[in-house]
């Protein structure tokens, strides 16, 4: 049986574990580097990137994560997660630098706070994913490695490169859990 963590430092957690069990797969709610030693993959879930981020240093969770995924373990960020996972962040500096992409925080501007979308993810089939997107960032640009899995009118909202998945969206409050079935088929060893 696989092994998924969920880095719980802050955000959209509880959300994530019942995905995983809805997909039995065992979940572990992540709150210290050493735990990851026991994962097959990682999800950093939505939530405040600064916030995630300031806890990611305090408690050593940067260079953890890195040496993780060198290892070629699955990472999975969602939102805020797919933030701190970008190689470049619009006028930040970048946080894990694992995906060689540029993301806009809050890319869908204040008015757009909240919103659905049924969204073509051809990976997933034929059917349309209901997408929920909260204050969600956006994917500007993506370099050559990185395959673009979905787009909303000129901007990229999910994408993969390798072993690490990356959504602007939250996959995990739409009740649809082909995008977590995808992240275990496709990106754990
Ligand atoms: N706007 C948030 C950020 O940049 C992300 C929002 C979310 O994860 N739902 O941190």
């Amino acid at each position: 049986m696989k092994t998924v963590g969920v880095l719980a430092l802050q955000g959209a957690v509880t959300e994530h574990l019942n995905v995983l069990s809805r997909l039995q797969v065992r979940g572990i709610a992540v709150k210290k580097p050493e735990q990851l030693n026991d994962l097959d993959g990682l999800i950093i879930p939505g939530g405040e990137s600064t916030a995630i981020r300031r806890l990611m240093e305090r408690y050593g969770f940067i260079e953890a994560i890195k040496a993780f995924a060198s290892n070629n373990k699955g990472l999975f960020g969602t939102c805020a997660g797919l933030v701190l996972l970008a190689e470049r962040i619009e006028e930040e500096e970048a946080c894990l630098g694992l995906i060689d992409c540029t993301v806009r925080r809050n890319g869908f501007g204040r008015q757009k706070e909240s919103f659905e979308l049924d969204l073509d993810i051809p990976v997933l089939g034929q059917k349309a994913f209901p997408a929920l997107f909260i204050r969600a960032p956006l994917i500007i640009q993506v370099g050559s490695g990185v395959d673009v899995l979905a787009k909303v009118e000129d901007n990229i909202v999910a994408a993969r490169s390798g072993n690490v998945l990356v959504t602007a969206f939250h996959p995990e409050l739409s009740g649809d859990d082909r995008m977590m079935e995808y992240f275990i088929g496709e990106c754990l060893r």
